[in-house]
Formats: structure tokens, sequence, C-alpha cells
């Protein structure tokens, strides 16, 4: 528990600091931008415009990389309601299979009946999203991606979480997995085994985050050349998710 703890108050301090060295930064990026715009269309030598248009790409990708320090850092607000991950889920199929290429398959398996959960519906999407990408990293050759919901047994939650109702979102893939020494790390901030520029560390801390933020937890099982595993543990809301809710009132007799 303390050790919980401190990994919330580190995130908690990462988040602010991120956020305001972000902001400053991205201001600063925008006067670069603005300048090589004027430069660009005024200069005429060919070698100095090459130099001018790879800078112009450098500061495209650092103002990437901003917004995605100024996402983890929270500064977006935050809406907690009913969600049909089902649904969610579904929505995101189609986005999946075009972002992960044609080697990937993605498959979904959708309990019947799933009770809704508490989250904010742009959050879960990227904690889906992030880990997708993660997925898609270990599978360089190609491989499965399964998302998979379900119904947790009342009193059941996995250990460490509070008594409580839960849908379990498991996201699975094939890819080379971890070893328990990486497995140890992945969840810090800034941690990473991949490219500048292809990974910032920040995906897992993030779902940790969010995770937590929610109520609920995350949990990874990952073996090398095993495939890996993440566990999402969403707290049930006892009100409808939108949408259902006019179902609700349909007037008997009536087909929805
Ligand atoms: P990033 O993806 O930017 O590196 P993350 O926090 O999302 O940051 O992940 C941290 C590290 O955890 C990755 O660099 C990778 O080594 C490992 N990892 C995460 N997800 C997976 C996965 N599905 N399979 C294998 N390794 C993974």
């Amino acid at each position: 528990l303390a050790e919980a703890r401190h990994q919330a108050q580190k995130m908690e301090a990462i988040g602010q600091l991120t956020g305001g060295v972000a902001h400053d930064f991205n201001n600063l990026l925008m006067a670069i931008t603005g300048g090589l715009d004027i430069a660009l269309r005024r200069v005429e030598d060919e070698r100095v415009l090459r130099v001018l248009r790879n800078a112009a790409v450098a500061a495209e990708r650092g103002g990437n990389l901003t917004r995605q320090l100024l996402a983890f850092a929270r500064r977006n607000p935050i809406a907690v309601r009913p969600v049909d991950a089902n649904g969610l889920v579904a929505r995101m199929v189609e986005m999946l299979h075009r972002t992960l290429g044609g080697r990937i398959e993605v498959a979904t398996r959708l309990a019947r009946e799933l009770r809704p959960v508490l989250a904010d519906e742009t959050q879960l999407e990227l904690v889906l999203l992030n880990l997708a990408v993660n997925a898609r990293d270990a599978m360089p050759e190609g491989g499965n991606l399964t998302i998979e919901t379900s119904n947790l047994p009342p009193g059941s939650p996995a250990a460490g979480l509070d008594p409580g109702d839960y849908v379990l979102v498991t996201v699975a893939d094939t890819g080379h997995g971890m070893s328990a020494e990486l497995l140890e790390h992945v969840f810090e901030p800034f941690f990473t085994t991949k490219d500048v520029g292809k990974g910032t560390g920040l995906g897992l801390s993030q779902v940790y985050g969010v995770m937590r933020s929610l109520g609920g937890a995350v949990r990874i099982a990952s073996a090398p050349g095993e495939g890996t595993t993440v566990s999402l543990f969403l707290r049930v809301s006892e009100a409808p998710a939108r949408g259902e809710a006019a179902a609700v009132s349909i007037a008997p007799g009536r087909r929805a």
C-alpha cells in the first residue's frame, strides 16, 4: 500500500511539473514555428530551405510531444460518468485496425449485458489506445490483439482492490512479452525500452494514473515469448450508461 501511494504521489508531482514545463515550452515552440513559417516563405536558397524544413519538422514533433505531456498532466477536464465499455470498445475497433496495420488481427470478445462502468470516455479511449500501441510495438512480425470484457462475479475483485463490483477489460497480445524485472518498472513515468522518438515511457504510467483516479486498477501478466495481458478493473456504476436510460423508459410492448 505504501508502495502504491508512493507511486501515486510521484505521478502527481511529475504531472504538475511536466504540465507547467510543457505549457511554457509549447509557447516557445509557437514562436519558433511562426518564425520558421516566415523564413520558409522568404528564403530562396534551396540548401537553406532544406535546413529550415527539417527544423519545421522537428518543431512539429516537439509540438506533438508537448501535447502528449499536457494530456498526461491532466490539464483536460475530466467527466466521470456511467460508460458502456462494450460500446466504447466496439467503436474503437475500426480505428485500431487502421492504426495497427495489416499484420495485426484485432478481435473482441464482449460480455453480454455488461454492466456500465464509471469512467471518462476520452480517458478510457486513451488507455485502450496506449495499450494497443504497446501491443503493436511488441508484435513487429504481426500477431493477435484481443480485447475482452466481462462482469466480475460480485465480491471477487483482484487482490488489493476495494470490495465492490467490477467490470474486467483485458487487452491481450501475442507479442514478445516482458521479463519480471522489466515488469517491475513499466508503470514508472518515462521508463521506456523504445528508441528515442518512438516511446515516451508515459503510456503505462498514464494508464496506471487513470485507473487509480477511477477507483479501479490495472494489472499486467507477461512473460518473455508468451505475450502480455493487461487487466483493467473498472468500478461498476449503479446508474445506467448514457443512451440506455432512454431505452429503459420506452413503453412496454414497443420495440426499440
Ligand atoms: P512506451 O510505450 O512509450 O515505451 P509505456 O509506459 O507504455 O511507454 O511502456 C513502458 C515499457 O513497457 C515499454 O517501453 C516496453 O518495454 C514495455 N511494454 C509495455 N507494453 C508492452 C507489451 N504489451 N509487450 C511488451 N512490452 C511492453
